[in-house]
């Protein structure tokens, strides 16, 4: 570790990271990161800390000293000021952002996304704090093609569908599709993080990730999250597979994303934290643009992976076509595409994705049939004993 270096060849000195919302997926593989390959401390803030346990305890951990868990709702709790003091940087990852909450809590993921990130931004402001704020993808919406005719040659070309941090427009529906309440929320504080940085100063980088997956994504109804929550589409299919039961296509399943595996994002994120002179000021996509397929192509593959990976044979009907009334209520709408531009982040870290999709479902639905096929089964069992 002593002799890590920057993009520049400059010797990196150890800091204090405030990370808001470490307990979550992104943010447990980020701290694990931190903790394993650098020097730097993270003063660590979630109300849960399931996912980092591992991480916490014992207290003989070769980096027991450089990260500490702080049970804060940044909601309503005065020690955050103080802990953004305390840190270098601040990272804020806390969010409602599950699809299923968008159209159903929407005032929830309004406050959660907009409101409740507004004294991060200022107590980085204030303080001269450098800060490093999590967006989303959704910010852009629809492509511009989403709009062209179905059969129209303008919808093969590039232009009308690669999203580009200073190019793309934002491109939401009406407002009664409460879907894009979380991707208008994410492009209002992005905003006034910008206008932070214009008029007082504030040093900042936003992320906009690109479906990031791999283990510790969500959770898997009835066993460690309640029985009726929908989480995003990789824990969804992998609570199917696990149960075999049918993979649930919203509306067809032709709605298409980019996958990228979790681990080769943090790379992403460890060159934004450690380089913060060519980070600073930009806007980066973090995605994979070679992982490109539609929601029935996913639930295809997962099938095959998983029956690899578990050594069961598919079910007979390994789909089911649902509306997205049915599935997520009313006020559902969706992306039609999403391929990030990789122009600003290549150019700025150098950065490149690595992991092909088939390998980064294997590895992924390999943990969750060891976390998960036991706890399924005797839960199973126990249904239909009573
Ligand atoms: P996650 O839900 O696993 O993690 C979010 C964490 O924030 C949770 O542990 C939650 O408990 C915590 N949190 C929420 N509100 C809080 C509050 N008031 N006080 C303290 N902690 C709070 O989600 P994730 O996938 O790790 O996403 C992290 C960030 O990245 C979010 O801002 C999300 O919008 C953004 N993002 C992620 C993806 C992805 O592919 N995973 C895609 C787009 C955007
Ligand atoms: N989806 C699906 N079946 C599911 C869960 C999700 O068809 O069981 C679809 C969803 O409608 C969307 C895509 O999968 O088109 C990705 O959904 P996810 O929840 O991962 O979030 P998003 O990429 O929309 O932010």
């Amino acid at each position: 570790m002593a002799g890590r270096v920057d993009l520049d060849g400059n010797q990196i000195k150890p800091i204090t990271i405030c990370m808001i919302g470490a307990g979550g997926f992104i943010g447990s593989h980020l701290c694990e990161k931190l903790m394993s390959e650098t020097p730097h401390k993270v003063l660590a803030v979630d109300v849960y800390n399931d996912k980092i346990k591992h991480l916490l305890e014992p207290a003989t951990l070769a980096w027991a000293d450089r990260i500490q868990f702080h049970r804060i709702n940044i909601k309503n709790d005065s020690r955050l000021e103080g802990l953004i003091k305390m840190a270098d940087l601040t990272i804020n990852l806390a969010a409602i952002c599950t699809p299923a909450d968008y159209n159903t809590r929407p005032l929830d993921t309004i406050y959660s996304n907009f409101i409740d990130a507004l004294p991060v931004v200022k107590y980085c402001s204030e303080n001269g704090k450098r800060l490093i704020h999590f967006s989303t993808c959704e910010v852009y919406g629809k492509t511009i093609g989403a709009f062209l005719p179905k059969d129209s040659p303008l919808r093969q070309d590039p232009a009308y569908y690669v999203l580009k941090e200073d190019e793309s427009p934002c491109i939401f529906g009406p407002i009664e599709k409460q879907r894009w309440s979380y991707a208008c929320a994410k492009q209002l504080i992005e905003r006034l993080i910008y206008a932070e940085g214009a008029e007082n100063g504030l040093e900042f980088t936003i992320v906009r990730p690109f479906n990031w997956i791999g283990p510790r994504m969500d959770f898997i109804p009835g066993i460690d999250g309640p029985s009726e929550g929908v989480p995003r589409v990789l824990a969804c299919f992998s609570n199917n597979l696990l149960r075999r039961e049918p993979l649930k296509l919203v509306d067809g399943g032709e709605s298409q994303r980019t996958f990228i595996y979790i681990k080769d994002a943090i790379e992403a994120v460890l060159l934004m934290i450690e380089n913060p002179a060519r980070a600073n000021g930009h806007t980066f996509n973090v995605g994979n643009p070679n992982n490109e397929v539609n929601v029935r192509q996913l639930a295809e593959m997962m099938t095959q992976v998983y029956s690899k990976v578990s050594g069961e044979s598919s079910i007979e009907t390994p789909t089911v076509d649902v509306s997205s009334k049915e599935f997520y209520g009313e006020g559902y709408d969706d992306s039609d595409k999403r391929i990030p531009d990789m122009t600003i982040i290549n150019k700025q870290l150098g950065w490149n994705p690595k992991t092909a999709l088939w390998d980064l479902l294997e590895s992924t639905l390999t943990y969750q049939h060891r976390t998960y096929a036991e706890a399924i089964k005797q839960a199973m069992s126990k249904t239909t004993a009573n």
